[in-house]
């Protein structure tokens, strides 16, 4: 499983980088995680992003999903004979991208007729061809969610999106190969204080207490990329975030001897759902319960099994 930085940004427009986004490829499947302002642009060095197998949206600023609106510029104006990019959504997701047709003058269904629009339950595990993706509540100003993203070899790569210091994310990166933090703040005082992001410190402690060997910092804005490389050179195993930055993550050899965690269980595929617009169909995703048993997910899309 490899990773590739595409914008280590954050919402304000900067020369150095786009803003949020994360490719993530095995030799079969690769998933976007955050769509921030230039990132399809950026995307476009490495990859086809009309070829993405999903894209993932943590939450709904715009530093994270409003790059969505240029990848649907690529798309032929009428949809896609071929299939439909599945996006998956935190919940309330589907409303706010049919506004967003609205407030650019286009038709309210302009997004549905070329991405498969799926709202995720967080509670729930995605898999997407051989990735599985989890879910982690953030610490954020709005509803945010963290993404483990495990590989078919039982890597694992604990991707923090917008938080604050939160607990909930140290449990679920502990065991990762790879925890991908957001960096935002110069001093913690300049945050509200219910929280919202992370200094380069918290982010590396959050990973410390994780036990997590690497870590690469993201969302921080150029003026403090002196501070995040003292910090970096502080921590062996630590890399600022750039785009095109690329890391392999395999999984831990001893882990990999162990019995497999429970998300690599079986996905009991009980039911298929069609596009209802006629478009073609895209393989491989399907949801299941943490437990292996739960529905999860609202919405619909082409050749995705929700069960
Ligand atoms: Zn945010
Ligand atoms: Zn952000």
């Amino acid at each position: 499983m490899r990773l590739t930085v595409v914008g280590s940004g954050t919402s304000q427009p900067q020369p150095e980088t786009p803003a949020s986004g994360l490719l993530i490829e095995t030799d079969s499947t690769a998933v976007l995680v955050d769509c921030g302002q230039g990132i399809i642009r950026e995307l476009m060095s490495y990859r086809d992003p009309r070829e993405l197998d999903a894209i993932v949206i943590g939450h709904m600023h715009a530093d994270h999903y409003i790059d969505l609106v240029s990848l649907r510029y690529l798309l032929p104006w009428e949809g896609v004979a071929s299939g439909h990019i599945p996006v998956l959504l935190p919940p309330g997701g589907k409303a706010r991208v049919s506004s967003l047709a609205i407030g650019i003058n286009e038709r309210p269904t302009f997004f549905d007729d070329a991405f498969s629009l799926i709202e995720y339950d967080p509670s729930h595990r995605i898999h997407v061809g051989d990735l599985t993706l989890g879910f982690v509540e953030g610490q954020h100003y709005v509803p945010a969610w963290g993404c483990i993203v495990t590989g078919p070899d039982g890597a694992r790569i604990a991707i923090s999106g917008d938080t604050g210091p939160s607990d909930g994310f140290v449990a679920a990166a502990r065991g990762s190969d790879l925890v991908v933090a957001e960096a935002t703040l110069a001093d913690s005082r300049f945050d509200d204080p219910r929280r919202g992001h992370l200094t380069a410190e918290e982010a590396i402690e959050m990973a410390d207490k994780a036990g997590v060997p690497r870590v690469v910092l993201v969302h921080f804005r150029a003026e403090l990329q002196e501070r995040i490389d003292r910090a970096c050179v502080a921590r062996p195993g630590a890399i600022a975030g750039r785009p095109g930055l690329q890391v392999e993550v395999v999984a831990d050899a001893r882990r990999s001897a162990a019995p497999k965690p429970v998300d690599g269980g079986p996905v009991h595929r009980i039911g298929e759902t069609l596009d209802a617009s006629g478009g073609g169909q895209r393989e491989g995703i399907a949801m299941n319960g943490a437990d292996g048993t739960g529905a999860g997910a609202t919405g619909q899309a082409a050749g995705v099994a929700l069960n």
